[in-house]
């Protein structure tokens, strides 16, 4: 990400301190092999606020005939995503015009999970694009993280009609793609966007203010919970709150490498 993004969102947010740069490191050339099952995965758990109950894996998928979490050390994220596009487990099928996968580093460290696609992402089959994705890239590249380096995908595939918040049946319905995503990426954090998304995975009604001030964890790996980009630019007044949320991540992140 260039320096220009780094500086705009800088003088947006009215800061002008430095920025230490996080870097990603490289992962190891051998990873470990990708276990078949998502509880297999689990990474040490950090302190967490609370504990968080793992979420239930059964959905009905139609048009998948084995849970994805089971195939994704065959399959690859390439594979995942031609099951998902055969999926019709929820309604969510029908209001949607492309399924919105995921879009990243297949081996991030760092993988953010947004509530659903909006718009241009159902438009272009991508999350985070458009205005939304501009921003997000400029509050990466703020504290020194290039898009490249990172995982982003929705807790549902696809959009809801008039960009409501997804259902639990819904999320529920799609969660066995995010698990099996997750295998295979096997990230060190989960940084999740905005209180819809946190409040379904992290099964709490916990408001977002709290979500923002904990610390917990989803199939053993830590999470994160910081404001959604698309609510920065409808609330521009919050963004020296969102500031103080990316230099929480950033802390973070330099306490796992
Ligand atoms: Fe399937 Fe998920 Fe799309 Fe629902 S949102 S139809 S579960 S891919």
């Amino acid at each position: 990400m260039s320096d220009d993004f780094q500086q705009a969102y800088l003088k947006e947010i009215g800061v002008q301190t430095p920025i230490s740069s996080f870097v990603t490191e490289e992962k190891e050339a051998t990873r470990e092999a990708i276990p078949s099952e998502a509880s297999t995965y689990a990474k040490p758990i950090i302190e967490a606020a609370s504990e968080v109950a793992e979420p239930v894996m059964q959905a009905s998928h139609a048009e998948v005939d084995v849970p994805p979490t089971q195939t994704a050390a065959a399959d690859g994220l390439a594979g995942l995503k031609i099951k998902a596009e055969a999926c019709k487990a929820c309604e969510l099928v029908e209001s949607r015009n492309q399924l919105v996968f995921g879009d990243g580093n297949e081996h991030a460290d760092l993988l953010f999970i947004a509530e659903a696609p909006g718009r241009d992402e159902d438009l272009a089959g991508k999350p985070f694009v458009g205005v939304t994705g501009v921003l997000f890239e400029r509050m990466l590249a703020a504290i020194g993280i290039s898009r490249d380096d990172v995982y982003m995908m929705h807790g549902v595939k696809c959009r809801p009609q008039h960009n409501r918040d997804p259902k639990p049946d819904e999320f529920a319905a799609c969660e066995p793609f995010l698990t099996a995503q997750l295998a295979h990426v096997q990230p060190q954090v989960i940084c999740m966007l905005g209180r819809v998304v946190a409040q379904s995975l992290l099964k709490t009604d916990a408001s977002l203010t709290e979500l923002r001030q904990g610390r917990f964890s989803y199939r053993g790996i830590p999470v994160l919970v910081i404001d959604h980009p698309s609510y920065l630019i409808r609330a521009q007044q919050n963004k020296r709150r969102a500031w103080q949320d990316l230099l929480r991540l950033q802390s973070f992140l330099q306490t796992i490498h």
